[in-house]
Formats: C-alpha cells, structure tokens, sequence
C-alpha cells in the first residue's frame, strides 16, 4: 500500500492508500466528490506521524465515500492505526474516563471517574471564586441580581458539603 495526498473538488485534503500508483483514486472522505492526487508528496506507510484522530473519523455513510472500498478501508487502517498508537502513547487519546458531573462549578472542569473528589471540588470552587474575583465591578453589579449567579453559588455550598464527606472517607 501507499499512501497519497489527494485533493477533491470541495478542496478538502485528505491521504488515502492505495494499492498501486495507477489505482483510481478514492473519493473524498468529506463530500464523497471524486479527488485528485497531490503529486508534490509521496510516502510509503509506516512513516511516523500520529495520523487521525478520532474526531476526524467521518461520521456518516457519505463522508465514507458512500461505502467506497477505499475510503472505509483507509478510515479503519486509520483507526486501527490510531488505537495502537494511543496504547503505547495514552496522552494522545485524550481523558476517556467517564464524566461523573460537568454542571455548576464543574462546567469549565469535569469532574471524573477516579478524580479525588474533594480535591476537585476544592479546585472547582477556587476557580470560580477567582473568576468572581476576575470580574469587572460592573458586571459583578449586572450578573449579582440574576439567577444565573445566584445558581452557582447554591451549587458550591452544596458541593463543599461533599467535599467534607468525601475528607471522612
Ligand atoms: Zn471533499
């Protein structure tokens, strides 16, 4: 197999391999329109490069050249390529762990699985308060009547009620 630049009419890039230099290009894994190949660069497969992440995986039967061979063929090699990497390199899979609470004070910060919760409480609450802080005096005078502060607030209280469970543990 070899890899290749192509280039479809939409002007989306993406690399496909290919059996030989003569195969028919795939079609973009974007649109489904038909591609050329960029000539400017060639590789073998096995180069070094993380290649796609998984967001870049096309979500629906058209961005998979409407179940083009190729185009499915070269988004599983691409996946399988991927998860292998990820195994020997977990930064690159991002945080997987599932996410217990992201409302309240843990909108900007997840709160995870296996995360020490008081900790993360802790640090939640320190966060808002310094955005509190942060605030310009005006918008401070604006958002202080609204429900909107008044909601995290309520939250925090709440939550520095768990934390001192989560120190009894
Ligand atoms: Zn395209």
């Amino acid at each position: 197999m070899i890899l290749y630049d192509y280039r479809c009419e939409g002007d989306h890039r993406f690399e496909a391999a290919v059996a030989s230099m003569s195969s028919p290009a795939p079609d973009c894994p974007d649109c489904g329109s038909s591609a050329r190949r960029v000539l400017t660069t060639v590789r073998t497969s096995g180069f070094a490069s993380a290649g796609h992440s998984r967001e870049d995986m096309p979500k629906s039967w058209k961005g998979m050249g409407n179940g083009n061979r190729d185009a499915v063929d070269y988004w599983r090699r691409s996946m399988e390529k991927r998860e292998r990497l990820e195994e020997r390199h977990p930064e690159l899979g991002g945080d997987r762990r599932p996410i217990l609470a992201h409302e309240g004070i843990f909108r900007d910060r997840p709160l995870r699985a296996g995360d020490d919760i008081g900790a993360s409480v802790q640090a939640a609450v320190t966060a808002e308060k310094a955005k509190e802080a942060a605030k310009p005096a005006t918008a401070t005078l604006a958002g202080g009547g609204g429900p909107p502060s008044s909601g995290p607030s309520v939250t925090a209280t709440g939550s520095s009620t768990t934390a001192g469970g989560a120190a009894k543990r």
